[in-house]
């Protein structure tokens, strides 16, 4: 049967794989060997469960959304990972990593950050677990996101400006790359999303997988089938869509429809529509697609959520594009925002930017009645306020 998983190699289709410096070898590949025997064991599965369902709040409820239903003419469904601890999906991950770095020996956790909201979600399980954390964020990152900053430093995180390229999130993971190349042994690297070099994308992913596996339960409670005709999410690097389909990846009866940033359109300048601009390159370990000038130099994406505006994309998706099992849609910013304010108005819900790219995807769908979609909110909108308030200003 064909899959569209993972293969021994790495490699989802042509996509993956792991390129990374000589220094970062053994590493990797220690993680490689080790990352499935951690995962399947007795001891790690009993205590990411309990995290997940006591710290996190899991499972998430998936919410049977009726007016936003009766606008699209189909049935909707929310996943609801805005209500996780620190408010979205990261979670899930962060505590399944550093639950690994513990049964791995290392000693130090170091992330990279966009917006923060990755680098709030580590520093959140370090303070847990009671490890030293050190987050590199991008000097212009730091300024835009302070009260992410300043919540990691509460946790006890040390936040590490950048300052190299254009000071965000590419040279962030740069310089945290830089960080695990001078402390191979002691330290362990928290990725946060489906990126990076293999074995990274399919631990991720698996670590994100409680919410596909939810939603199968959840739907043959509710819907009497443990299958959705259609599921959509946001991508940025990839994690809360691999996380809701990858249960589902393999069942073609279960349509995927992926929302990448438009910016402010795809053919501006502005966008992040990485899987639509982006060519086959390498970038931050893995080969994808990439948004990259004639030269091969990284271009600078551009969205409105800091959340969605990495110039990559994961190994998974950029297969899952390439093979059409997935349709990706670029919903630009004015759509998102518009979204966003729907989803308030019609259900009580103040959604991310992020996932409100998903939500956007909507009006551009065609459903038949009987069907039945589920969408995951990656996350809640608080963050998002001084955007979401701009924008009514200036709208009026
Ligand atoms: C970080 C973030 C995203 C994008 O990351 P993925 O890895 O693509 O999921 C989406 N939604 C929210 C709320 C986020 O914080």
């Amino acid at each position: 049967m064909e899959t569209y998983q993972v293969d021994q190699n790495g490699y989802y289709g042509e996509f993956g794989g792991a390129y990374i410096p000589e220094i970062l070898h053994q590493c990797v590949e220690n993680l490689r060997k080790n990352y499935l025997k951690v995962m399947e064991s007795d001891s790690f599965k009993a205590e990411f469960i309990q995290l997940l369902k006591d710290y996190v709040g899991r499972p998430s409820p998936l919410y049977f959304a009726k007016r936003l239903s009766e606008r699209y003419g189909c049935k909707i469904y929310l996943k609801r990972e805005d209500l996780n601890h620190t408010g979205a999906h990261k979670i899930n991950n962060t505590i399944g990593q550093i639950l690994i770095a513990r049964r791995m020996g290392k000693k130090r956790i170091i992330a990279e950050t966009g917006a923060g909201q990755h680098g709030v979600a580590t520093a959140t399980v370090c303070a847990l677990m009671n490890m030293e954390c050190v987050v590199y964020m991008g000097k212009t990152d730091v300024e835009r996101q302070h009260a992410n900053v300043q919540k990691m430093e509460m946790l006890g995180a040390t936040v590490v400006p950048v300052t190299s390229g254009n000071m965000t999130l590419k040279d962030a993971t740069n310089e945290a790359i830089r960080d695990w190349c001078c402390h191979p042994s002691d330290t362990y690297y928290i990725i946060g999303s489906t990126v990076g070099p293999h074995p990274y994308p399919d631990m991720v992913a698996r670590l994100q997988s409680v919410i596909s596996a939810e939603i199968k339960k959840q739907l043959l409670e509710q819907e009497g089938r443990d299958y959705p005709d259609y599921l959509m999410a946001c991508v940025g690097g990839g994690s809360n869509a691999a996380g809701t389909i990858y249960h589902f990846l393999d069942d073609e009866r279960v349509k995927i429809v992926l929302a990448e940033a438009g910016g402010l359109g795809i053919f501006s300048g502005k966008s992040a529509a990485t899987i639509q601009l982006g060519k086959k390159g390498i970038i931050h370990g893995a080969r994808t697609l990439v948004m990259q000038n004639e030269d091969g130099q990284i271009e600078e994406p551009y969205s409105v959520s800091a959340g969605l505006d990495y110039p990559g994309i994961g190994p998974m998706h950029a297969n899952l594009s390439e093979t059409h099992r997935a349709k990706v849609i670029a919903v630009n910013d004015d759509e998102a925002l518009d979204a966003a304010f729907d989803l308030t108005r019609l259900e009580g819900i103040i959604p991310a930017l992020e996932s409100a790219h998903a939500l956007g995807a909507l009006p551009k769908m065609n459903f038949q009645p009987t069907d039945v979609v589920v969408l995951t909110v990656s996350g809640r909108g608080d963050k998002d306020m001084p955007t979401y308030i701009h924008y009514k200003m200036n709208k009026k």
